[in-house]
């Protein structure tokens, strides 16, 4: 006689990186069984190579008046800060109407309100949910420094300070004296700062993405490599439809980063994500003496210290998900970061590309499936899914076992566009 089939899963969470694994780790938290399906395995997306940042005072869209400004001359350099591959110019079209329209005034301030009701989730969540997973000595907190070339570069960042000096960030502005204290190395081109303290980082984002992944089997989790084609809710459950079998539970939760609008779509939402592509070199540890994270905000990368190396990286590039990388926009950066930190050495870097998932109002989606309650979307993070995830996962646990959410999910509705 065969085994009896074991009984299905409260949940299936489709994706495992950072976002699906904090997920599934709430949802364990609350005594639901759950199994994390993905196609490579844990830690294969954008949550593998980001910056390590829990950039919890980057409140202010991205899709706003100040990027317009910008944007026109970082476009003219075809390694520079923003590109659009021709060959995908004419599918991003749409997106980019709808990001030229997030930026009108009162549509950005009001996502800068929901994006610092996010953040100050998050920041709330984040250390007990480190303590649960015994990750918290992965935690470090040293701050961030936003570097500017010129009075005038840094008297048009003053608005944007005000706005978050009105949300409650602190922050303090510097002399090119007082940043060298700080961060000894820095190019004297940069004559102004600003120091923002409640910026924390993890010593590494995939070796935190894998240790919650452990913790996630070491509490009974079964995580297994399956690509989710589509899914098919009915009264009582939800069938996942994956290339080679089916899975049946009661609930799904897709977190597949740059990849859930296509399973979405097989539940009838047209949801209109994209990939801003990013790009980094990873350098030996010892390749310079850093001291906290650097934003070069108008070259459009930072440098960052983690355990297994300084990385360097930023940049967007609007190219799709199926261009191979062009790893010239990694080398571009090197090249400035070692223009901006002289001693910086740097033979021996590991270049990565990534796709950061992102819907046009800077804002994920977190909500219910216009198809069934029992499909809950949690991605579109954009450039800040690392700094996102505890508050994602608790806001998802709560629609998963009907408690009422702790901030307000209108703004995130998946039903926006
Ligand atoms: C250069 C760069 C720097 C960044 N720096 C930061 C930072 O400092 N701080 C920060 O907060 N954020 C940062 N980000 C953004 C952050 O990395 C992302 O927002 C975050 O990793 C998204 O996590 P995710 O779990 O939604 O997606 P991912 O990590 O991409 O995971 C999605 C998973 O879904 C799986 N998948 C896809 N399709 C399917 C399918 N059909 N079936 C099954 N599985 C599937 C994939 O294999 C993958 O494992 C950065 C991003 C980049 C590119």
């Amino acid at each position: 006689m065969s085994p009896p089939n074991p009984p299905p899963k409260d949940v299936a969470v489709v994706g495992a990186g950072v976002i699906g694994l904090s997920i599934a780790l709430a949802l364990q938290a609350r005594g639901l069984s759950v199994i994390v399906l993905d196609r490579e395995g844990p830690a294969a997306g954008a949550s593998e190579g980001n910056a390590g940042a829990f950039a919890f005072t980057d409140i202010l869209p991205l899709a706003s008046p100040g990027i317009l400004r910008k944007a026109p001359g970082w476009l003219m350099d075809p390694l520079g800060p923003l590109s659009i591959p021709p060959a995908y110019a004419f599918r991003i079209a749409p997106w980019m109407l709808r990001f030229w329209q997030a930026c009108a005034p009162d549509r950005v301030a009001a996502a800068t309100t929901a994006q610092t009701a996010l953040m100050d989730l998050s920041k709330a969540e984040l250390e007990p949910f480190l303590a649960r997973t015994g990750t918290s000595g992965m935690l470090a907190k040293r701050g961030n420094l936003q570097v500017y070339e010129s009075q005038e570069e840094f008297a048009a960042s003053l608005p944007g300070w005000d706005a978050r000096e009105a949300h409650g960030i602190a922050f303090r502005h510097m002399t090119a004296e007082e940043m060298a204290d700080l961060q000894p190395g820095l190019s004297p081109r940069f004559t102004h700062g600003t120091f923002t303290p409640e910026w924390y980082s993890i010593s590494d984002p995939k070796l935190y993405t894998l240790k919650l992944a452990e913790r996630f089997r070491a509490e009974g989790g079964q995580i297994e490599r399956a690509e989710i084609l589509a899914l098919q809710p009915t009264d009582k459950a939800v069938v996942l439809q994956a290339t080679d079998r089916t899975f049946q539970v009661r609930q799904v939760v897709l977190a597949a980063g740059a990849f859930s609008h296509r399973i979405a779509r097989s539940v009838g939402d047209r949801i209109p994500l994209e990939t801003e592509r990013g790009y980094n070199t990873t350098l030996p540890a010892n390749a310079f003496d850093l001291r906290l994270q650097i934003t070069f905000g108008g070259h459009g990368f930072v440098v960052t210290r983690l355990s297994t190396g300084i990385r360097v990286g930023g940049a967007v590039e609007l190219g799709g998900l199926r261009l191979p990388p062009n790893f010239r926009r990694s080398e571009a950066m090197l090249r400035k970061a070692k223009e901006f930190l002289p001693a910086l050495e740097t033979g021996g870097g590991v270049q990565w590309m990534g796709f950061r998932p992102s819907l046009p109002d800077s804002l994920p989606a977190i909500g219910h499936s216009s198809a069934s309650r029992r499909v809950i979307y949690g991605f579109g993070h954009g450039h800040l899914g690392l700094t996102q995830s505890p508050a994602t996962a608790r806001l998802v646990a709560d629609m998963v076992t009907g408690a009422p959410p702790a901030i307000d999910l209108s703004p995130f509705s998946p039903q926006r566009f």
